[in-house]
């Protein structure tokens, strides 16, 4: 425990002391803003508007269809894949940057039941989170019921409670476990090698998503001997709103990796234009469709915010600034009724901070009123989150400050912060 209080000058300091605090120039972030939600849509990247204006004006307007091969159009999504390998621990050709983390998990999740069939036909259990992101146990639920509605298999997906509940539930009878390394609701990260080893002692094969961590906090995919993995681009990596996500798959699965989504850019020769489905060899077989080439173009500029760093510094100041957060809410906050729902063990921590309020939504609302914006997950979540390549230390102080005030005259009890819109 601190026996000194935290103050301003010490926030400032850190500031000082930040060799990171240079990387916020390559972002546009309005000056009235505390943006705590890099976590949900990343800050956006100076360069992405002159791309952006490259891509559409000259790619498009004047290269038109000649773009695809003289702009590189084409073979985006695995140059992308290659750039993004690095903060994630996998390799050149390993990746591809395409479709939605949704789209992609249907993939990944077909490949892995597939491949656990042909080699233990027995295993009938999917292995999940309760609080995993729902659309993962959407995805996997859709799956299901197609295998089940045509008659090819039943599966039963078995949810778990935490990292307890989840080692209770990996039995012989599971074939494929899927889990959110850094959980979207508590910031709760796993042991991502550690799991991985457990599920391979009962022979299952691990899917990982990604959304929370890739950008977050240090991944070495290889190192865990993960099987497969997918996430999003438009949190952490600043890819822009709703930008293509990514898909990884072990290199030793690669040439086992079926999926049902077998469009033409999957295809070994997709100009041949043959009527029999044939994979790609590469990683080009995670592909389906034509992409969104604008908003892919956008992946890189949020993947080079990285450039001049590393996830090891990432995740120092990361660390430091969560950990200076739950201090600050600590000693400024004591007496409201604010109960922390991440990890104090930094080992176990993502790069967010939850807090649960009886009235958390319209707290939140009357945070984004004053310009500080973390955002609400049911139930009663405020989450907060923090991006070190775009944050400072005076603005976590800042930030306590006004949920202070917030709190202590009870401003969020207005009927304008209780009503809820489409998105919160
Ligand atoms: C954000 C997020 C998603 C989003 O999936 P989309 O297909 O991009 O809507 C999926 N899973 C997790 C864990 C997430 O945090």
């Amino acid at each position: 425990m601190t026996t000194t209080k935290i103050t301003l000058e010490d926030c400032r300091a850190m500031d000082a002391r930040d060799p990171l605090a240079k990387l916020r120039e390559q972002f546009d972030l309005p000056s009235d803003v505390i943006y705590l939600d890099g976590n949900s849509l990343g800050a956006m990247p100076k360069s992405s508007l002159s791309r952006a204006q490259e891509v559409i004006t000259k790619e498009w307007g004047v290269g038109l269809i000649r773009s695809w091969n003289t702009a590189g159009w084409f073979d985006m999504p695995r140059k992308l894949g290659d750039k993004l390998a690095r903060l994630v621990g996998a390799k050149d050709n390993e990746v591809v940057v395409t479709d939605t983390t949704s789209t992609n998990l249907f993939k990944v999740m077909a490949a892995a039941l597939r491949m656990q069939k042909d080699k233990a036909p027995k295993r009938r259990v999917i292995v999940s989170e309760r609080n995993n992101f729902p659309t993962d146990l959407y995805i996997t639920q859709g799956l299901m019921d197609m295998l089940s509605s045509l008659g090819s298999a039943d599966y039963e997906l078995s949810l778990v409670d935490g990292a307890e509940g989840l080692q209770a539930a990996l039995t012989e009878d599971v074939a494929v476990v899927l889990l959110t390394h850094v959980n979207y609701q508590t910031g709760y990260m796993y042991d991502m090698a550690d799991f991985t080893a457990k599920a391979h002692k009962v022979g299952a094969v691990t899917i990982w998503d990604l959304c929370h961590s890739a950008g977050a906090v240090p991944i070495d995919l290889n190192g865990a001997n993960a099987d497969y993995a997918i996430g999003c681009t438009y949190k952490y990596l600043n890819g822009g709103p709703g930008s293509p996500a990514f898909l990884w798959v072990n290199a030793k699965h690669q040439e086992t990796f079926w999926q049902p989504l077998s469009g033409w850019w999957g295809h070994a020769r997709p100009f041949a234009m043959e009527p029999q489905y044939d994979p790609h060899q590469g990683v080009k077989r995670y592909l389906c469709g034509t992409q969104a080439i604008t908003s892919l173009a956008l992946v890189e500029n949020g993947l080079d915010t990285f450039a001049d760093t590393n996830m090891q510094e990432l995740r120092t100041k990361s660390l430091a600034m969560t950990t200076l957060f739950i201090d600050l809410v600590n000693q400024e906050c004591a007496g409201f009724p604010l109960t922390l729902n991440t990890p104090l063990d930094t080992k176990y921590r993502g790069s967010q901070v939850g807090f649960e309020h009886p009235h958390g939504f319209a707290v939140v609302q009357a945070l984004i009123e004053r310009g500080v914006i973390p955002d609400y997950r049911e139930p009663k979540i405020m989450r907060f989150g923090f991006t070190p390549l775009y944050i400072g230390f005076e603005e976590v102080w800042n930030a306590v400050a006004v949920l202070k005030d917030i709190l202590e005259t009870k401003s969020w009890d207005q009927p304008k912060f209780h009503q809820r819109g489409t998105v919160t």
